[in-house]
C-alpha cells in the first residue's frame, strides 16, 4: 500500500490533496436562484434515487481511504442540503470514528438545524458554516425562492451556538440582487459575533444564468465595509485557505471574501469533492466526475480503490477560476457539475 501521508501525493501542479468535502444529497428545500433555479428543478426533475446515492457505510469506507492513506484530516458535509438526508447524524458519528480525523463540518441552509443542532454536535461534528444571504426578508425570501424567513435561520444559528458547534455565516452578494446588504450583514454578525464571509456569485453549473456583470467583486465589498468600519487584512490561518481574512481594526472580530472570480485561487486548492452518487470531482467546475461508486459496489479492494484515488490525484491540472477569462473571451461554453450535485 502506498502511504501519502506525509503529503507526497500531488497533483499535475504539484497541489497536495488536504480536505475532502463530503456532499450527501442532491436534493433542497431551498431553491436559491443563484443555485437551484426553481423553473429547472421543478416537481418533475430527476434527482437521485436512494440506490444511487452512496450509503453511509461507502461514505465511510472511502473517506477512510482518505483519511489513512493521503492523510486528509478535514472533512466537509455538504450537498444539496445536507440535513435532507435521513439520518444524518449516524453518518457523522460513523465519520467522527475514523482515527485521524481532525475535524468534521457541514455547510447548510440553517432551516432545519435548529432539530437537530444537539444530536449532530453529539454524534462528533465540530463546525457548520450557515448560509444567509440577506436579513431582510423580502431579499431573502426571493434569493431562496420558497419565501423562507430570515428568522427561521436565525434560530437554526442559535441553535448551533447553544449545542456548542463552531459557527460561520456565508453570504452570496449578487450585483443588483443584494449588495445594500453587505453593510447590515457585517454590523449584525460583528455584533452577534459570528466570522461572517462574502461569497462572490459563481458561474458554477450551467443553470443559474450567471453573467460577469452581476458579479459584486471582492474589491468593491472590501471597499463598502472599509468606508463604514475599518478593516485591515490579516494572514492567511494557513496554505490553501480559502476566504482571504480582514480584521475589524483595533478588535479580534473578523470576515472573509472568497473571490472564485476577481481573484482566483487555484494554484493552493487542495480539495476534492465526492458527490452524493459516488462521483469524485477534483474542481467544483469540472464537467465529470471519476465514478467511484461502481468501483465500491464492485468489491475492489482497498488497495485497488488507493491506487485509483491515487490515479485520479495525479492527473489532476484544473485551475478554471485562472482560465475562466480565456473561456469568456473565446466565448466558449463548458459543461459543468452544478452546485447542488458537488456542494461547493
Ligand atoms: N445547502 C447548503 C447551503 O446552502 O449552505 C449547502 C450546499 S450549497 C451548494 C454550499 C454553498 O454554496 C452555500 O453557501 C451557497 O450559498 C453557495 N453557492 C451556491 N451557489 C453559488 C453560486 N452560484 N455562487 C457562489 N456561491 C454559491
Ligand atoms: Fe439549496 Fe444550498 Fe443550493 Fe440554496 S445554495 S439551493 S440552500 S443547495
Ligand atoms: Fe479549485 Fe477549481 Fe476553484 Fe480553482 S476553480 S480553486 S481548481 S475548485
Amino acid at each position: 500500500m502506498q502511504d501519502h501521508k506525509n503529503g507526497s501525493l500531488l497533483d499535475k501542479l504539484n497541489r497536495p490533496l488536504r480536505d475532502l468535502r463530503i456532499s450527501v444529497t442532491d436534493k433542497c428545500n431551498f431553491r436559491c436562484q443563484y443555485c437551484m433555479p426553481a423553473e429547472i428543478f421543478g416537481p418533475d426533475f430527476p434527482f437521485l434515487k436512494k440506490n444511487e446515492l452512496l450509503s453511509f457505510e461507502e461514505i465511510t469506507r472511502l473517506a477512510t481511504l482518505f483519511v489513512h492513506s493521503f492523510g486528509v484530516k478535514k472533512l466537509r458535509i455538504t450537498g444539496g442540503e445536507p440535513l435532507m438526508r435521513r439520518d444524518l447524524a449516524s453518518l457523522i458519528q460513523m465519520l467522527s470514528m475514523i482515527d485521524g480525523v481532525e475535524d468534521i463540518a457541514m455547510t447548510t441552509n440553517g432551516s432545519l438545524l435548529a432539530r437537530h443542532a444537539n444530536q449532530l454536535k453529539k454524534a462528533g461534528l465540530s463546525r457548520v458554516t450557515i448560509s444567509l444571504d440577506s436579513l431582510n426578508n423580502d431579499i431573502f425570501g426571493k434569493m431562496n425562492g420558497k419565501g423562507v424567513q430570515v428568522e427561521e435561520v436565525l434560530s437554526g444559528i442559535q441553535a448551533a451556538k447553544e449545542a456548542g458547534l463552531g459557527v460561520k455565516i456565508n453570504m452570496v452578494v449578487q450585483k443588483g440582487v443584494n449588495e445594500s446588504e453587505i453593510i447590515p450583514m457585517a454590523k449584525f454578525f460583528r455584533e452577534q459575533g459570528y466570522p461572517l464571509r462574502f461569497i462572490e456569485f459563481m458561474d458554477v453549473g450551467n443553470t443559474n444564468r450567471w453573467d460577469m456583470k452581476s458579479v459584486y467583486p471582492k474589491k468593491k465589498i472590501i471597499e463598502d465595509i472599509h468606508t463604514v468600519m475599518p478593516i485591515e487584512p490579516i494572514e492567511p490561518n494557513y496554505i490553501g485557505e480559502v476566504a482571504t481574512r480582514y480584521r475589524y481594526i483595533g478588535s479580534s472580530d473578523e470576515i472573509g471574501v472568497i473571490s472564485s472570480v476577481t481573484d482566483a485561487f487555484c494554484s493552493t486548492c487542495n480539495r476534492a469533492r465526492l458527490s452524493a452518487e459516488g462521483k469524485l470531482f477534483t474542481c467544483l467546475f469540472a464537467s465529470t466526475g471519476h465514478d467511484l461508486r461502481e468501483p465500491l459496489r464492485s468489491d475492489l479492494s482497498d488497495n485497488q480503490l488507493i491506487d485509483l484515488l491515487t490515479s485520479i490525484w495525479n492527473g489532476r491540472k484544473d485551475q478554471y477560476s485562472i482560465d475562466r477569462n480565456s473561456y469568456l473571451k473565446e466565448n466558449i461554453k463548458k459543461d459543468k457539475i452544478e452546485m447542488s450535485r458537488i456542494g461547493g
